[in-house]
């Protein structure tokens, strides 16, 4: 069958607001970190609920500044998820510490809290947590760990903003520190961008501090205060800042989250219907939680995986595979001596997953279209 229907894989929603947004910031003057960045991080800790936020200029900034932060440094070890982007191990090893790798639990792909305690030595300092594809991990059982081992705990949410937890409050409020990406696919988006929330305020000046050159005051107040000259450098920090046309694109999505998230709940529960009699496992989502449904991964039981992809792609749909383990990669193999056979759950969903698209945007017949693909396809 022809079709001219060409769908990429993810899409930002960009409206008028965010262009506004953009040229208005332009013509004030002021692009780098300033007062729009101040303004994005009070709205959005007040939509999650926390105590403080810190914008950065991606999550794995992010993440690398909260164990920065944290004091993670060489001879520690911090427990992971294989299930999960390059960024979230590689942060660890920023640090010089060593990433201790934890397979998943096979319904909801999130680490699986009943092997993290087997993992914990005397140089275990922080767990990080991932909540795949926007469903929030075990974090009652996680953070009960981490009490009972003072470890502290890093939620990398890069896909879970506006997520809850089994509880009903929102992600962002459970763990020590939380960080979000703004990437340009992820819930909301500044283009490039992430944020750190949390509750502590000795934490909140340290990563002020490390985000930007260790020095002690924030670009702006040097600019804007009287003899505002004077800084010193209190460490030798990182430049991890957002800028102002970032911060002024993240105002507006903030506003939207909510709908975006909930636009591509709808599409996660078409999908969900129209695909149930198919050789499938569509993605399982605990009854308290509410995902973002940031990706729609679907497990192939039958079908050849690569073989889907290529067939989903002759007939102008894109489709992806998250995630590759970390534990496979060469890298990760080189230096840590991790090897194939060591998770076998996350080989195994690794071996069938793919992640059909998911966006706002997404029209009836475009999902219609999707659906047909599928089963042309799988019959
Ligand atoms: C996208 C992503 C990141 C990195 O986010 P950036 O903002 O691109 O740095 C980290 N962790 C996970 C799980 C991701 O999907």
């Amino acid at each position: 069958m022809k079709t001219n229907l060409k769908i990429p894989f993810a899409l930002p929603y960009i409206t008028d607001d965010e262009i506004k947004a953009v040229t208005d910031v332009l013509r004030s003057g002021w692009l780098s970190m300033g007062y729009k960045t101040i303004e994005f991080e009070n709205k959005f800790a007040e939509y999650i609920g926390s105590n403080y936020a810190v914008a950065t200029n991606s999550c794995t900034s992010a993440l690398f500044l909260s164990l920065k932060a944290l004091n993670i440094k060489e001879g520690d070890e911090v427990i992971t998820t294989t299930f999960t982007f390059a960024a979230t191990g590689n942060v660890i090893v920023h640090c010089g510490a060593k990433p201790v790798f934890v397979d998943i639990d096979e319904k909801t792909y999130n680490i699986d809290s009943h092997q993290i305690e087997e993992k914990i030595t005397d140089k275990t300092k922080a767990i990080i947590v991932v909540h795949y594809s926007g469903q929030s991990a075990d974090m009652k059982k996680i953070m009960k760990i981490a009490r009972d081992y003072q470890l502290n705990v890093i939620e990398d949410a890069a896909h879970a903003a506006g997520g809850t937890y089994e509880e009903g409050k929102k992600v962002g409020s459970l763990g020590n520190l939380t960080c979000f990406s703004f990437y340009a696919t992820k819930p909301m988006t500044t283009g490039e961008g992430g944020i750190i929330t949390l509750n502590d305020e000795k934490l909140y000046e340290k990563l002020k501090i490390l985000r930007l050159h260790g020095i002690s005051k924030d670009a702006w107040k040097r600019y804007i205060e009287k003899d505002s000259w004077y800084y010193e450098v209190l460490e030798a920090g990182y430049k991890c800042n957002p800028t102002d046309v970032a911060s002024a694109i993240g105002l507006p999505q903030l506003k939207k989250l909510d709908w975006l998230n909930e636009r591509r709940r709808e599409i996660a529960k078409y999908y969900n219907e129209q695909l149930q009699d198919l050789d499938l496992i569509p993605p399982y989502i605990k009854p308290r939680v509410k995902s973002t449904y940031h990706l729609y991964p679907i497990r192939l039981i039958k079908y050849n995986r690569d073989k889907f992809i290529k067939e989903m792609a002759k007939k102008g749909i894109v489709t992806s595979v998250h995630f590759i383990p970390l534990h496979l990669m060469p890298y990760y193999q080189k230096t840590f001596r991790y090897k194939k056979g060591d998770f076998p759950v996350a080989e195994r969903v690794f071996e069938n997953i793919v992640s059909l698209p998911i966006y706002p945007q997404l029209t009836e017949d475009q999902l219609e279209y999707i659906v047909k693909c599928i089963k042309e396809i799988l019959r």
